[in-house]
């Protein structure tokens, strides 16, 4: 008998679709809707920023001099109100913290270090230049680049934009995805079940995923276990979304109809069945740059093979690096192999560090992922892992 060809691994098939996921053409984006999004351009300061050397305490704006002086009140200078005139030798003008500093005066002398008297004030400290003042360009400096192409736009990237003089920033936007389920079995969450009929799971789980991820969830679908449903729900999904995401229907099953609808839409298959428990059957696929995942049905497949594929697939669409940081930890327990799969176990860690299963295995215990830490990868291979070997975590 010839030998079974092995299936591809994780990581194989990982670099399969990661190969097939370009970032998706770059559009501008008002600057506070930008959070979380990858910069596709540099960010140059169209002006100084501070744009007007100004105050950085409450008090008086005073030439630079000697301690013990008399100084007149001339004016005041505010926040956003500026003092007109010029400060000249034996002057003084108040000053509010971020107010123009006034012509003529070269530093802040702060009010608690000075005796106001009438309409004069006596400095009790000499007075340096430049104490207390912060100059024009402290914090940006017109024509330098504040922000670099490849940047995550996070709460102070986008303040940052915003001094730079921006309204727009051009970034790469959120990959649009679309969830699709499939099965007779399916019902709406709540309602009653009759016998042999479960509640769908795998939509609002993906769904999540998949915002957790970045992505937008544009669409959300359903195919009963057909051929005409399955091939409408997927062509509708693939004209509104850059990502369609299924689960169950891609087994070899006589009512598992995803893979025939997919390849008569001309979804290319790029990968059918992976070395991985739970996960085997997934399906992957591309057409003109959108991806198809063609994920198991068992909720922990289906969970599974998001994280593995659909999460890191996201991040290079959106711009981002898709290499996930994969941690070790030290078994607890021993743990079986399976002979020729690679095996994602559900694992929490313990106060010492070290890594055991949350409970049942299989792939419909969805409930096994509550308290994961992460997932353990157990190579395949004979015999078990024993307690203390160091395994690779993929994070949850
Ligand atoms: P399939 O991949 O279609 O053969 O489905 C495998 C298993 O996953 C079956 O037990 C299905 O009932 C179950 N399943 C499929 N889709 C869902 C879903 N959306 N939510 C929960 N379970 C599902
Ligand atoms: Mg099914």
């Amino acid at each position: 008998m010839p030998p079974v060809p092995s299936l591809p691994s994780i990581d194989e098939a990982r670099a399969t679709l990661l190969a097939a996921a370009r970032p998706l053409p770059s559009v501008d984006v008002r600057v506070p809707e930008a959070l979380g999004l990858m910069l596709a351009e540099d960010v140059v300061a169209a002006g100084d920023v501070p744009a007007f050397a100004n105050s950085a305490m409450d008090g008086f704006a005073v030439r630079e001099g000697p301690s013990n002086r008399r100084l007149r009140i001339v004016g005041e200078s505010r926040a956003g109100t500026p003092f007109t005139g010029e400060v000249h030798d034996g002057e003084a003008v108040r000053i509010s913290t971020g107010a123009a500093l006034p012509a003529g005066a070269d530093a802040v002398l702060q009010i608690e270090l000075i005796e106001v008297d009438g309409d004069e004030i006596v400095l009790g400290d000499a007075v340096a230049a430049r104490r207390n003042v912060r100059d024009a360009g402290s914090d940006l400096r017109a024509g330098t680049r504040v922000l670099a192409a490849g940047t995550r736009l996070g709460p102070a990237e986008l303040g940052v934009a915003i001094g730079a003089g921006r309204i727009n920033v051009h970034v790469t936007p959120r990959p649009r995805v679309a969830i699709l389920t499939t099965g007779d079995e399916l019902m709406e969450p709540g309602t009653p079940l009759q016998p042999g009929q479960i509640h769908d799971s795998n939509g609002p789980t993906l769904a999540a995923l998949a915002s957790r991820a970045g992505a937008e969830v544009v669409g959300r679908g359903h195919a009963v276990d057909d051929p005409e449903a399955t091939r409408a729900v997927i062509a509708q999904a693939l004209d509104e979304a850059d990502v369609v995401i299924l689960a169950g229907g891609v087994s070899v099953g006589p009512h598992d109809h995803v893979k025939g609808a997919l390849i008569e839409l001309g979804v290319r298959e790029l990968l059918w069945r992976v070395a991985l428990r739970p996960g085997k059957p997934t399906w992957l696929g591309e057409r003109d740059g959108k991806l198809v995942l063609g994920l198991p049905g068992n909720p922990v497949s289906a969970y599974v093979t998001f994280l593995l594929f659909a999460r890191p697939a996201l991040a290079a669409l959106a711009g981002a690096d898709p290499s996930v940081p994969r941690t070790s930890a030290p078994l607890a327990v021993a743990l079986p192999r399976h002979p020729d799969r690679d095996e994602m176990v559900r694992v929490h860690r313990d106060a010492d560090g070290r890594v055991a299963p949350t409970g049942p295995q299989d792939s419909h215990v969805l409930s096994s992922l509550l308290g994961a830490d992460a997932l353990a990868l157990v190579p395949r291979g004979d015999g078990e892992l024993p307690a203390g070997t160091e395994v690779v975590l993929e994070p949850v």
